[in-house]
């Protein structure tokens, strides 16, 4: 870890220069001549000086005239775009190893859990959700980020999902009663989790009891549902959904609710069933939209599920960024290593209503976040938000729309939008600087010269550098 520091100071002197010994903090900082997307969906303005000082940005102003206040080091950004650094709202970066049998274990691999940390920020991601973890190994590691003794975004998380039965492994808790959720929720608050994670089994009746303690516990409440609909948990006041679709039968035409089952390949059905435009998806776009309750979409977990036999993902050339303890699981099994070919040639076919649904929430007015879901399946820290930004995009969603979406949006579903997710003065200096044009075309998020996390320059590649493969 100490070397990365060094790495990242060095960075920094060569970054600024060693001029005539002039009295300048490292602080101070003249990002000149830079075109600042604010990542609050207004456009692009070209010609900006950024100033930051004390980890904050305190000015934002048109370069035309403009002179830099005595001790500022001048950091000339000229023909280059700068954005709020991003927001992976689904990563799990306390990484779990898999066993031989398959099963994940229940504490975290610490040396794989930094190394993911430290990759996500060289991918210009300066806050990540982690929503669902052992709950101490998430503290934990949100607290070494937080004292400085592990250079990466800041973590905000939940704990152990709550779910109605849990295997004797990986995060999973078991609160089947009333009891049970209210005494966990203690556990974890307790413990100092941010957020509260319910999963797919838990009935309506214990996710609105989550809720209630939850909440006055002063914790947020996210949701994996499917036997809960969506409709339902906006109803109880859960505070946003993760993934693409509900899945919930309770979608489907009343005729075919009895024969869903919800596995992952039953799925396919669903898309296939759901009417987009009958009253049960229109009543559940309004409850969302009304409440404001975003939902993530990680697009990604699902394309590497649909595309899971494909040389795309699985001999993906960026695939050494990912730990090995990921990696060596991936490679073992999926969850889609029962599918057949045709199974895969249909899920192809129906990728497009996933999109269309993606769209229709957009349009629809609920707020969207991004999110990865690492380390599932060749999802590669960092990579994957990436590649869910392009398929936000290829949702019909503008690059501009997008960029909020990764940015303002998450910051607003942490209820961190007064010090992280856009390019305004007062805020964090959280920075990424693109030397092409993102909402010409979202590759170029992948285009990162510099971040600034909290104020301090950190050079992308040097990070990459050190973590080897
Ligand atoms: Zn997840």
């Amino acid at each position: 870890m100490r070397n990365l520091y060094l790495i990242v100071l060095l960075a920094l002197a060569v970054l600024l220069g060693c001029d005539e010994g002039s009295v300048r903090s490292e602080d101070h900082m003249a990002l000149v001549g830079v075109t600042v997307i604010d990542g609050l969906g207004n456009p692009p303005v070209p010609n900006q000086v950024v100033l930051l000082r004390g980890g904050r940005i305190v000015e934002v102003a048109a370069e035309d005239g403009y002179e830099p206040p005595r001790g500022a080091r001048v950091i000339d950004l000229a023909g280059k775009y700068l954005m709020p650094g991003l927001i992976d709202m689904h990563a799990h970066v306390t990484i779990l190893p898999m066993g031989e049998d398959g099963h994940a274990a229940r504490s975290m691999d610490r040396e794989a859990s930094e190394r993911a940390v430290q990759t996500l920020l060289a991918f210009g991601i300066t806050t990540v959700f982690n929503p669902a973890a052992p709950a101490e190994d998430a503290v934990a590691l949100r607290e070494a980020v937080a004292a400085g003794d592990l250079l990466g975004p800041r973590i905000v998380t939940a704990g152990n999902p709550l779910n109605r039965t849990a295997p004797p492994f990986g995060p999973f808790v078991a609160t089947p009663d009333e009891d049970s959720v209210r005494s966990e929720v203690q556990r974890q608050a307790g413990l100092g989790v941010d957020a509260i994670k319910v999963y797919s089994a838990l009935s309506p009746e214990l996710v609105g009891v989550t809720i209630e303690e939850a909440h006055a516990a002063g914790k947020r409440v996210v949701g994996h549902l499917q036997r809960t609909t969506w409709t339902q948990a906006a109803e109880l006041g859960i505070d946003a959904v993760t993934h693409a679709a509900p899945w919930s039968a309770a979608y489907l035409p009343e005729a075919e609710r009895e024969g869903y089952k919800g596995s992952i390949l039953d799925r396919l059905d669903w898309l296939e069933m759901v009417d987009f435009d009958g009253p049960e998806i229109q009543e559940m776009i309004a409850a969302l939209a009304e409440r404001g309750i975003p939902v993530d979409p990680t697009l990604i977990v699902m394309h590497t599920k649909f595309w899971g036999d494909d040389p795309r993902h699985r001999e993906n050339p960026e695939l050494g960024l990912a730990p090995a303890v990921s990696r060596e699981a991936w490679q073992r099994g999926t969850f889609v290593d029962d599918w057949a070919p045709e199974d895969f040639a249909r899920a192809r076919e129906l990728w497009p209503r996933l999109l269309e649904l993606t769209r229709r929430l957009h349009e629809g007015g609920v707020p969207l976040t991004a999110g990865s879901d690492l380390p599932n399946p060749w999802v590669i820290p960092g990579v994957g938000l990436h590649q869910e930004l392009r398929l936000l995009g290829d949702a019909g969603i503008p690059p501009l729309e997008v960029l909020k979406i990764a940015t303002h949006n998450g910051a607003v579903a942490l209820g961190l939008e007064d010090e992280i997710g856009s390019v305004e003065a007062g805020k964090v200096a959280n920075l990424v600087v693109l030397a092409s044009d993102p909402t010409a075309a979202l590759i170029n998020t992948r285009a990162i010269s510099h971040i600034f996390l909290n104020g301090v320059f950190v050079d992308p590649s040097a990070v990459l550098s050190t973590l080897g493969d």
